[in-house]
C-alpha cells in the first residue's frame, strides 16, 4: 500500500474478471528464450506477461494486441493494478471499492512539506519552482488549484493541501 487514494475515474473496472493465479514466468519470454524483470497479469483474461522495464514489454504488447486494459502486478509485496487506457494506478480496498493512487499529488505534498518546514520556500510557490531532482512544484500547485476552481478536486486532497502551512485557495 502506498500513496494517497482518490476516487477512480477508470471506466473499465467492470471488465475485471476472476482469473486463475498468475504464472511465475513470462511465457512469451520463455518461448523466445529471453528473460524478464517483473511479472504482470492481465485482469481480463489472466495472461501473465513481463513489465515495461523488461526487454520485451510483453504486458504492454498484450494490451496492444487484445485491448484488455487492466493489469496487476504479480510482485509478492505489492498489490496494485494499472489501467493502460486511463494511465491510472488503482488499488482495491477490503470492501472491493476501487481507488486511484495519485503519485504526483503525494510527491508534491512531500516536497512542499519539506521546503515549508525548513523555511527554504513559502507559499504560493513560483510557477517555475522545482524541488528535488526537477520535480515541477509550481506546476503541481497550479494543477490542484485548477482542480479546486473547477470543483473536481478530491476532498481529501483539498484537506491535505489546506493543512500545509500558509496554504490559501
Ligand atoms: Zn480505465
Ligand atoms: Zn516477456
Ligand atoms: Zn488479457
Amino acid at each position: 500500500m502506498y500513496g494517497h487514494p482518490v476516487k477512480s475515474t477508470c471506466t473499465h473496472l467492470d471488465l475485471v474478471a476472476d482469473v486463475d493465479p498468475g504464472e511465475d514466468v513470462c511465457p512469451a519470454c520463455v518461448a523466445i528464450d529471453s528473460s524478464w524483470l517483473h511479472l504482470r497479469q492481465c485482469r481480463i483474461c489472466g495472461n501473465t506477461a513481463c513489465c515495461d522495464t523488461s526487454l520485451n514489454k510483453h504486458a504492454t504488447a498484450h494490451f496492444r494486441d487484445t485491448g484488455h486494459p487492466i493489469m496487476r502486478t504479480l510482485e509478492a509485496d505489492q498489490d496494485w493494478s494499472w489501467c493502460f487506457i486511463d494511465e491510472e494506478t488503482l488499488e482495491q480496498d477490503a470492501d472491493g471499492r476501487w481507488r486511484s493512487i495519485d503519485g504526483f499529488f503525494d510527491a508534491g505534498v512531500w516536497f512542499a512539506r519539506g521546503l515549508l518546514a525548513d523555511g527554504t520556500a513559502s507559499l504560493p510557490f513560483a510557477a517555475e519552482a522545482t524541488a528535488g531532482e526537477g520535480f515541477p512544484l509550481g506546476v503541481w500547485e497550479a494543477t490542484y488549484r485548477r482542480r479546486h476552481r473547477d470543483g473536481t478536486i478530491d476532498p481529501e486532497q483539498a484537506a491535505e493541501l489546506e493543512s500545509l502551512p500558509g496554504w490559501r485557495w
